[in-house]
């Protein structure tokens, strides 16, 4: 690859050049939601960052399998080992049967997803498919002494672990600060330690999903299924593992901790983490009543939201800032998002009919480099659109006449936009009617034809009545030498 790609390594604390285990193939493994509601912007911001990496190694050359899986099983209320699943207990609720749900959520999940231009995963596995690799796992850290059954839940061995290896290397904790801080609570007493997770969790009798196991009928822990599916498909040791950085601890910590007990073998190269979103500068929670669903704010029907916002318009809201910076959801940032993004739409639309001239007087090169130099820094998409920003600067000033493009520039700059814009960022053409740009511009063209049908004909009723209707719905028309041009004013 002669563009040397550098990424933020959780693990390691620092950049480094990008070196997949075995080119050009790449794993990537990315923790999916838990489906027991709908998608928030929350859900949003980890699919989009890893569907921007996920875009950019392809675009590079590289074969990447991506792997991103459905909790549907074994994650409790609390989030540790006590309480009930989510997920059964949105069923019991609704009187539904958990895979119901499940499939629900799953499928609205998938429909924001695409609505928000975010690329399938090459595999989506879901937990309680897997149950058998994660009982099998759990046999092998039994058998390296790092776990412990009790009571027919099986735990693992915090301490003992971390007497051989660093329980906390990921999230920079250290166990016994983590020790001194925690009290035992009541009903752990399953548990030799408050920090030891369950690997497999015998079930109450109330609780539904269950399978059974040779220490008792059960489910697996939260943090099994993630170490247990990333083996199977990406194999022992993989590229990539990403997650929002609320996932740092204990989720991914208690992956790494598993896989080695299991396998010996440290599971991932560069762990990455997305930064958090927050709303008004607060945390975002149902509790906090400034949860707003993705379907919300498509739709505008919450009570925080002044307006509706598109699919696209939170997609580019979300590239505009580094994924390992916080991001501040207001309606302010949004709709200056918004008017950003219909900028850069309208310029690419612009970009289309533009002419070519003999020489041109600006430097396309250089814009294209910058854009590869901006991914290559630890995908810093917010320093890309600065450099489409100054694209768009470029193509108004072509089609206003104050600057020129040879047709070779002019072919490079389509390209480059074509590439960063829609590609690699994701971005595509939004309008009412759902139309693709394609279709607009074949329109228009027709349309500009008519015109100066009517021109050369000396009707000029008609010219001008057209100029004045596009005008009237938010499209500028400006004769040019060669014919005409249009624009969304
Ligand atoms: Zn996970």
């Amino acid at each position: 690859m002669e563009n040397k790609l550098s990424l933020y390594n959780t693990l390691s604390r620092k950049k480094e050049i990008f070196e997949p285990i075995n080119p050009p193939h790449v794993g990537m493994y990315v923790c999916g939601p838990t489906v027991y509601g709908d998608g928030h912007l929350g859900h949003a911001r980890p699919a989009i960052t890893f569907d921007l990496v996920f875009r950019y190694l392809k675009h590079l050359g590289y074969k990447v399998r991506y792997v991103r899986n459905i909790t549907d099983v074994g994650h409790l209320e609390n989030d540790a080992d006590e309480g009930e699943d989510k997920i059964a207990k949105k069923a019991r609720l609704e009187q539904l049967e958990p895979m119901e749900v499940v499939q629900y959520f799953t499928d609205r999940y998938h429909k924001n997803m695409e609505q928000l231009n975010v690329l399938s995963p090459s595999i989506e596995p879901r937990a309680s498919g897997h149950i058998i690799e994660q009982t099998s796992m759990i046999d092998s850290i039994l058998e390296s002494g790092m776990a412990y059954e009790s009571n027919g839940s099986v735990y693992f061995d915090v301490e003992k672990y971390n007497k051989q290896y660093h329980y906390g290397k990921l999230s920079g904790r250290v166990l016994e600060d983590l020790m001194s801080n925690t009290r035992t609570l009541e009903g752990q007493d399953e548990k030799h330690n408050p920090f030891d997770f369950a690997l497999w969790k015998k079930a109450q009798p109330e609780h539904i999903m269950r399978w059974p196991s040779r220490w008792s009928d059960g489910f697996p822990g939260w943090h099994m299924e993630c170490s247990a599916m990333s083996a199977r498909y990406l194999g022992e040791t993989f590229d990539i593992h990403g997650g929002g950085m609320d996932l740092l601890f204990p989720h991914h910590e208690s992956e790494i901790a598993q896989s080695i007990a299991a396998n010996h073998v440290d599971p991932v190269k560069y762990w990455m983490h997305n930064n958090m979103i927050t709303i008004n500068g607060q945390k975002m929670g149902k509790s906090l009543g400034n949860f707003i669903t993705l379907n919300e704010f498509f739709s505008g029907e919450h009570t925080s939201l002044a307006q509706a916002y598109s699919p696209m318009t939170i997609r580019f809201f979300i590239l505009q800032a580094h994924y390992r910076s916080t991001l501040d959801f207001s309606n302010e940032a949004l709709q200056a998002a918004e008017k950003g993004q219909e900028r850069l739409m309208n310029a690419w639309s612009t970009l289309q009919h533009l002419k070519a001239s003999e020489k041109s007087s600006v430097d396309v090169s250089t814009l294209r480099k910058n854009c590869y130099e901006a991914m290559n820094d630890d995908f810093n998409s917010p320093m890309v659109i600065a450099e489409l920003f100054e694209a768009v600067r470029i193509i108004n000033s072509v089609n206003d006449g104050k600057e020129s493009l040879s047709a070779d520039d002019l072919q490079l700059l389509r390209e480059t936009s074509d590439s960063f814009l829609g590609e690699i960022l994701g971005l595509k053409q939004e309008d009412a009617a759902g139309e693709t740009g394609e279709t607009v511009e074949g329109l228009m063209q027709l349309v500009l034809e008519l015109r100066k049908n009517a021109k050369t004909a000396k009707d000029f009723a008609t010219a001008d009545k057209i100029r004045d209707e596009l005008n009237r719905i938010g499209i500028s028309v400006k004769d040019t030498k060669d014919g005409a041009s249009w624009s969304r004013s």
